[in-house]
């Protein structure tokens, strides 16, 4: 068997011109959604990040504040832009680029951002809300990466989901929407013990462990949807590659649907990013009740 290939790029290009149209209709409602960026320091692979999300913010019609700090920074001025960042009501969503420096307490700096300009979706109120099942502002790649699985399963119900890895960002907040997806969830960690057996039971299989090709083909269900968050920067033959959590070489030749490393997962995330913050718009404009743009 040989997987279909599930297009990320494709994907996130079909997302991002639904958040266009919808900006337009926004701003003929005079609500022009803005997003504000903060970069702490000069780390290449960040500003990299950051360059891609403002140009395609903008490219999506939403204004942004580029806000870029020294390296020298400390915790409190960057609790002092926040503040100011949370009181700008032209500005509906907020990100702060991480890693953050060593010196600045990057929870201290998370937990103070307004929950409803959380569009990272890295705030305690919203991962307690998902928790809950309430109306909550979804992380990104999480929320992208559930996109992807619905495109080749439209009805989740009664499946073995597989989710390797825990970290607030992606594992957790993955468990809690393919739960919300009626999945039968299980959630391993570096702690798992057999962890090819359980890979060998899962449907849906999440694999967000920032290991390079550790999940091998052989393990994977034989039909399983897979999605491979994870991005690792390896040297092979004299050059630089990105390549995956999942051994693709081989998953291909075993799962029903795969998504490829690079062009699966990641160009997700910031189509995601767009679609939070132009809800966190509508809300704030509209309250509860506004229309929102659906995942
Ligand atoms: P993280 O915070 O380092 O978490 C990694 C998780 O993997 C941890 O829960 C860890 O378990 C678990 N783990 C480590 N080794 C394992 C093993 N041998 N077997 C099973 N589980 C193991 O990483 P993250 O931030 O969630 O990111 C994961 C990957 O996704 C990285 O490659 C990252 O670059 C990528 N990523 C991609 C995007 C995107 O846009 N596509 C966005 C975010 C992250 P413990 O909890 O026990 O330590």
């Amino acid at each position: 068997m040989t997987a279909t290939l599930i297009d990320g790029r494709a994907a996130a290009q079909r997302l991002r011109e639904r958040v266009r149209n919808h900006t337009v209709k926004l701003r003929e409602q005079g609500l022009v959604p803005g997003l504000a960026v903060v970069l702490v320091g000069d780390d290449p692979a960040s500003n990299i990040y950051v360059t891609s999300k403002t140009r395609q913010a903008e490219e999506a019609g939403l204004r942004h504040f580029d806000h870029r700090l020294p390296a020298s920074s400390d915790t409190s001025q960057l609790l002092m832009l926040v503040r100011q960042l949370n009181a700008d009501p032209a500005i509906h969503g907020i990100l702060v680029q991480l890693p953050l420096p060593a010196q600045v307490d990057a929870a201290a700096v998370l937990s103070a951002i307004d929950p409803a300009k959380d569009v990272d979706g890295f705030h305690a109120v919203n991962a307690g809300r998902l928790a809950l099942g309430e109306p909550a502002t979804v992380p990104c790649t999480p929320l992208g990466s559930l996109i992807l699985i619905r495109q080749v399963l439209p009805e989740m119900a009664g499946k073995r989901a597989l989710v390797i890895g825990r970290s607030n960002i992606v594992g957790k907040p993955m468990a809690q929407l393919l739960l919300q997806n009626d999945c039968t969830v299980t959630i391993a960690h570096s702690r798992t013990r057999d962890l090819p057996a359980l890979c060998g039971e899962a449907e849906i299989l999440v694999a967000a462990i920032g290991r390079p090709r550790s999940i091998a083909g052989a393990w994977i269900r034989p039909g399983a949807v897979v999605i491979d968050v994870g991005i690792n920067r390896i040297e092979e033959a004299g050059k630089t590659k990105v390549v995956g959590d999942v051994d693709f070489a081989t998953a291909v030749e075993r799962a029903g649907a795969i998504t490829p490393v690079p062009g699966g997962v990641g160009p997700m995330t910031i189509a995601c990013l767009l679609l939070n913050t132009v809800n966190a718009a509508i809300r704030a404009r509209f309250g509860e009740g506004g229309e929102l743009l659906k995942p």
